[in-house]
């Protein structure tokens, strides 16, 4: 049987909840083959992260060759890099390996607060990664650290038409599709950000390809239990770009951010309660609720 193959470039959790551990449960549940090249181990609970052991850029590099020189890979998913050095020699082996459909989730900073990437390590983010994306999933803090790091004002967001013109600017810095996750700034019926609990309506997550922007809608579900949505939906996005039969796979990213929205939605809905923090999602809630 034809098994789509994805090399997930990222951080372990060992909760389980993000990191490579969500990505290979996502691809799984999608039907796609998972590989993996790991950037740093951390050690992490529902509550948060308590240590991080980095990889050796140039063993993340032996990794990635590993796999796709004798495996093949038909998506690239990138998660946490952990060091300005891995983002470099990442970029580099895209290079070498003829530049695959990349998903880039910029990971920066975990929702516990723990530091994933060091500050000075996002300009080379920026200036070596970021042209390399096919498509780039930052969430709205992220997307503003890219634009300083830029050098560029960034703007004050409040409302649905200043994510749309965040998600227009970032795509010019590089990628060829831009993803800004909205969840960390819910929406009112109008459309403004919303300032209490009461008046929040929605989430967006707005995609922009350097010509439209397309509004992706979720109701906002109140839930504790959303450790390692980013990197989940990342990875769904992903298995949804693989699993394209158009020819060129990246004509349906379109549809296949929906569907990863979706995936997510359901996921979140069905999540339950793990430890004493944030629990995970469900990702297999198609197969069991
Ligand atoms: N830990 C690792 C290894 C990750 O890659 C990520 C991904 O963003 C996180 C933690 C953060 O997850 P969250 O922000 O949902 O806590």
């Amino acid at each position: 049987m034809d098994r789509r193959r994805i090399l997930v470039i990222a951080g372990s959790d060992s909760s389980g909840g993000a990191g490579l551990e969500a990505d290979q449960k996502v691809i799984a549940a999608h039907g796609c083959y998972a590989m993996t090249a790991t950037t740093a181990l951390t050690a992490q609970s529902t509550q948060g992260v308590s240590g991080i052991h980095h990889v050796p850029s140039d063993f993340v590099v032996k990794q990635i060759d590993a796999c796709i020189n004798d495996i093949g890979v038909d998506v690239v998913k990138i998660g946490m890099l952990a060091s300005a050095s891995t983002v470099d020699a990442v970029a580099d082996a895209l290079e070498k390996h003829g530049r695959p459909i990349t998903v880039v989730d910029p990971v920066m900073v975990a929702t516990s607060g723990a530091q994933l990437l060091p500050n000075e390590a996002v300009r080379n983010l920026l200036v070596n990664l970021l042209p390399l994306a096919t498509i780039l999933t930052p969430n709205i803090p992220e997307a503003r650290l890219l634009f300083q790091k830029a050098g560029l004002q960034a703007p004050e967001i409040n409302s649905l038409d200043d994510i749309v013109n965040i998600a227009r600017a970032v795509q010019s810095l590089g990628p060829r599709y831009v993803l800004v996750k909205g969840g960390h700034l819910p929406l009112t019926k109008n459309g403004h950000v919303s300032k209490a609990e009461a008046d929040r309506h929605v989430i967006v997550d707005v995609l922009y390809d350097g010509r439209e922007a397309t509004i992706y809608e979720t109701k906002y579900l109140p839930s504790k239990n959303t450790h390692g949505t980013g990197c989940s939906l990342a990875s769904a996005i992903a298995s949804g770009i693989a699993l394209s039969k158009s020819p060129d796979r990246t004509t349906d990213i379109p549809d296949a951010v929906e569907m990863a929205v979706r995936y997510v939605e359901a996921g979140i809905q069905t999540s339950f309660d793990l430890g004493r923090g944030s629990g995970p999602i469900n990702h297999f809630h198609s197969l069991s609720m």
